[in-house]
């Protein structure tokens, strides 16, 4: 029996220096892509061609769109739409909500804050540093979710709602998360029913095609 596949191996293209809207600094940065590539015996031979490219920050490690090399480092507003990400990033490290159809969730999620769609790989980038050992996926959320407004909360517990939503779980499951990520948020306990209808309306207005 032959054993064959696939596999994804990233490399690098190119090398500079960029504004960081994570570190709000000039900092050096790496342009990655991701090949998938036919394995045999797990030994790369074909490559079937470019996944995604992303560039990645020498300093922070975070990922983002090329877009990002022409970014303007007086838009407060990129850094904050990566905050956001990475709050969702490590909603789902800490609730293990890492699956396939999760990552899907959040790029799609990622991408509609954006305005534009963004390669899988940004999120899978994020994933790993929020899955290494030192990192505090809770920490993260409870330092830097304080910092947002309550609509921009309520926005981002739709986003959680969609990733968790996007494998078949049960009603009661999926409230048990969101009610404790509500309050990581900073939104108190006696509130909590009135913040899932809100949350439950935005995620249904976020997906018109269904009903
Ligand atoms: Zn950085």
């Amino acid at each position: 029996m032959i054993l064959w596949g696939t596999t994804n191996l990233k490399s690098s293209i190119e090398q500079g220096e960029f504004n960081c809207p994570q570190c709000q600094a000039v900092s050096p940065y790496t342009l990655k892509k991701s090949t998938e590539y036919f394995t045999i015996y797990f030994i790369p031979v074909i490559p079937l061609g470019v996944r995604g490219k992303f560039v990645e920050c020498n300093q922070c490690r975070g990922a983002f769109t090329e877009a990002i090399l022409s970014y303007d480092p007086t838009a407060e507003k990129v850094a904050t739409q990566v905050t956001v990400f990475r709050i969702l990033v490590a909603f789902m490290v800490h609730f293990q909500k890492t699956g396939v159809t999760h990552v899907t969730s959040c790029q799609s999620a990622y991408s509609e804050l954006l305005g534009q769609e963004i390669p899988v790989e940004i999120v899978e980038h994020e994933l790993q540093l929020a899955l290494e050992p030192d990192s505090s996926p809770k920490n993260y959320i409870l330092s830097e979710g304080a910092t947002f407004a309550p609509d921009a909360k309520l926005q981002m517990m739709a986003s959680a709602m969609d990733i968790i939503e996007s494998e078949p779980v049960d009603n009661e499951h999926s409230r048990m998360v969101l009610a404790e990520f509500s309050q990581m948020l900073g939104f108190p306990e006696a509130d909590f029913e009135q913040v899932l209808e809100v949350v439950a309306e935005i995620s249904l207005m976020s997906k018109p095609g269904l009903e």
